[in-house]
């Protein structure tokens, strides 16, 4: 049935990407700079002082996708004392990066959690606020992942996703696409001995919707308020929501 096909293809994609950041795991954050010259630390900030996390009440964030810590990092510094902030990745080989390189001062304050984007193991309204960050388009199945989303969150809680998008400035396009499907491989290549896995990032962030049909599936999954922002040219698209 068409049914079979389509569950065997998405099994296949998860497996894909599985493999790709257990071969990357130990140089994801070496590959993160060099690729992008540095500027996923901009962007991943702009996510933190448009999140502002409360600095003086109980907060619980959950950062899916999170792999080795970045974005559960910057919100943990940028709020106070009485936030916990779980990160959640389908790939234990990140998670163990991750866990690594927490510093100190977080203890009691993070954990990592191994888990699958397109059904949480939490109950329904369990936080304030949902990152994901470079990891929704890994999931084969978006639309379960947002609706994921919007079921964890509590009312009045906040949807955030970080996502590389499609290049609209002319010149910029074109010398993004020949950065992407050569320098980014051959950087892959030297840095971690293979370019194959960064070819397939490279193909998913061309397969990943554009921002109006993404912005669609965000509504469709219940949420409110939905709008982006372009960074960078377009090259990153910063996607906010509220569960209303
Ligand atoms: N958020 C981190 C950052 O910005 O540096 C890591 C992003 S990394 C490009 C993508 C992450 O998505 C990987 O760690 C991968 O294991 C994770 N991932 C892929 N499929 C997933 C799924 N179905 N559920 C949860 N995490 C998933």
């Amino acid at each position: 049935t068409h049914f079979g096909y389509s569950t065997v293809r998405l099994g296949e994609k998860q497996s894909m990407v599985d493999e790709v950041f257990h071969k990357v795991a130990n140089r994801y954050d070496l590959m993160n700079d060099l690729m992008s010259a540095g500027l996923h630390r901009a962007w991943k900030d702009a996510l933190i002082s448009t999140l502002r996390p409360p600095p003086t009440k109980p907060y619980r964030h959950l950062d899916v996708a999170g792999g080795t810590g970045d974005i559960a990092f910057r919100v943990l510094d940028a709020s106070g004392s009485q936030a916990h902030v779980t990160v959640l990745d389908i790939n234990a080989d990140m998670l163990a990066v991750g866990r690594d390189r927490a510093p100190a001062r977080f203890e009691g304050r993070i954990d990592f959690v191994e888990g699958n984007a397109e059904s949480l193991p939490y109950p329904d309204k369990s936080f304030d606020a949902y990152t994901i960050a470079f990891g929704i388009r890994n999931v084969p199945r978006i639309e379960l992942a947002l609706a994921e989303a919007y079921r964890v969150l509590k009312r009045g809680g906040r949807f955030l996703c970080l996502e590389f998008s499609h290049v609209d400035v002319p010149v910029l396009d074109a010398i993004y696409d020949a950065y992407s499907f050569t320098a980014v491989p051959a950087l892959g290549k030297v840095v971690t001995g293979d370019g194959e896995p960064y070819r397939y990032l490279v193909e998913s962030i061309r397969k990943f919707p554009r921002p109006g049909a993404f912005s669609a599936m965000i509504r469709e999954a219940g949420f409110g308020r939905v709008t982006d922002r372009p960074m960078s040219g377009g090259i990153v698209r910063l996607h906010s929501a509220w569960k209303l």
